[in-house]
């Protein structure tokens, strides 16, 4: 029979209690996202809303947490049936499809995880979770895996998706070394996707595990094991890389930096808050996000 007695010594029953009683909604269940529903769910966490559209193929395998004997099947349905084979007690309820047509999963949760690769997706996540003040983790990994992402959302505290997505971008790794200049500006291919050679599982799940303890972490705030963190975004090394402009970041290294949040920016911005009452903000539209963005780094690479 399975039982939490490890994870209780670490974390203390009343907080285990807490974890079970959590609400997790999983966006995207590929090498990353099926990582950290496992995790979450091996560290106690009690409910889980599953969202993938896709069914898992054999060039999956290598970078999935479910083996060969789930080909055919939905992502998110052999996700669920994993989480109960670790923690037979939690609740999965499964989506199989496009996010967008499944919004009213994000009604009630505690926490969001994004677990898609694509740009477009994110940016519909992040209106909606802005709406409904749900705090968000977002991960993303670099071109060959090697490094990746991780910033904690929490709407309006700091900054959301959009202008976080927009100073990152903008902000890191510019210099004229051609390994900054990929990290920068090649991980974002022309359909907004974090995109090219994925890299392998190992260097996948490594971004997945900060982003799956991220996760925990807001998950306990305000109770005894809570820890602050450094800044809202952690962004880690997989293979020696310029992170910030003239430092190079060793293997197995990470740099934490804080991203504002942008006054003007056109979905958490102040001014929008001033001028549109609640449902409007809907209106800004996914492309001007996306081309607000796009704009700026194509500028940003003609100065070099
Ligand atoms: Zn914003």
């Amino acid at each position: 029979m399975v039982n939490f007695d490890r994870v209780e010594r670490l974390l203390g029953s009343h907080n285990l209690e807490r974890l079970q009683q959590k609400r997790v909604g999983i966006v995207g269940l590929g090498s990353g996202g099926g990582f950290v529903a496992l995790s979450l769910a091996m560290s106690g966490v009690g409910h889980f809303t599953l969202v993938d559209s896709d069914v898992l193929e054999a060039n999956n395998i290598v970078r999935h947490v479910a083996d060969s004997r789930y080909i055919g099947q939905a992502k998110a349905e052999v996700v669920a049936e994993l989480i109960h084979q670790r923690n037979p007690a939690a609740t999965t309820e499964v989506r199989v499809g496009r996010i967008e047509d499944h919004l009213d999963i994000l009604d009630g949760l505690d926490i969001l995880v994004s677990g898609v690769d694509g740009e477009g997706p994110k940016y519909i996540l992040n209106q909606e979770c802005l709406k409904r003040n749900l705090p968000a983790v977002y991960a993303g990994v670099y071109e060959r895996g090697e490094g990746g992402d991780v910033v904690v959302i929490r709407p309006y505290q700091g900054p959301c998706y959009a202008c976080w997505a927009a100073e990152l971008r903008e902000g890191l790794a510019l210099s004229n070394i051609d390994n900054a200049q990929e990290l920068d500006y090649g991980m974002i291919g022309p359909d907004g996707t974090l995109e090219a050679e994925p890299g392998l599982w190992l260097h996948v799940v490594r971004v997945a595990s900060a982003q799956a303890d991220l996760t925990l972490n807001e998950l306990l705030h305000q109770t005894d094991v809570y820890k602050t963190m450094p800044a809202n975004t952690v962004i880690l090394a997989n293979t020696a890389m310029e992170i910030l402009t003239g430092q190079m970041s060793q293997p197995y290294t990470a740099v934490w930096v804080n991203i504002a949040r942008d006054p003007h920016c056109l979905v958490c911005g102040d001014d929008l808050q001033n001028n549109l009452a609640g449902d409007q903000q809907e209106q800004v539209s996914l492309d001007d996000l996306m081309n607000s963005v796009s704009i700026e780094m194509r500028e940003d690479k003609e100065e070099k």
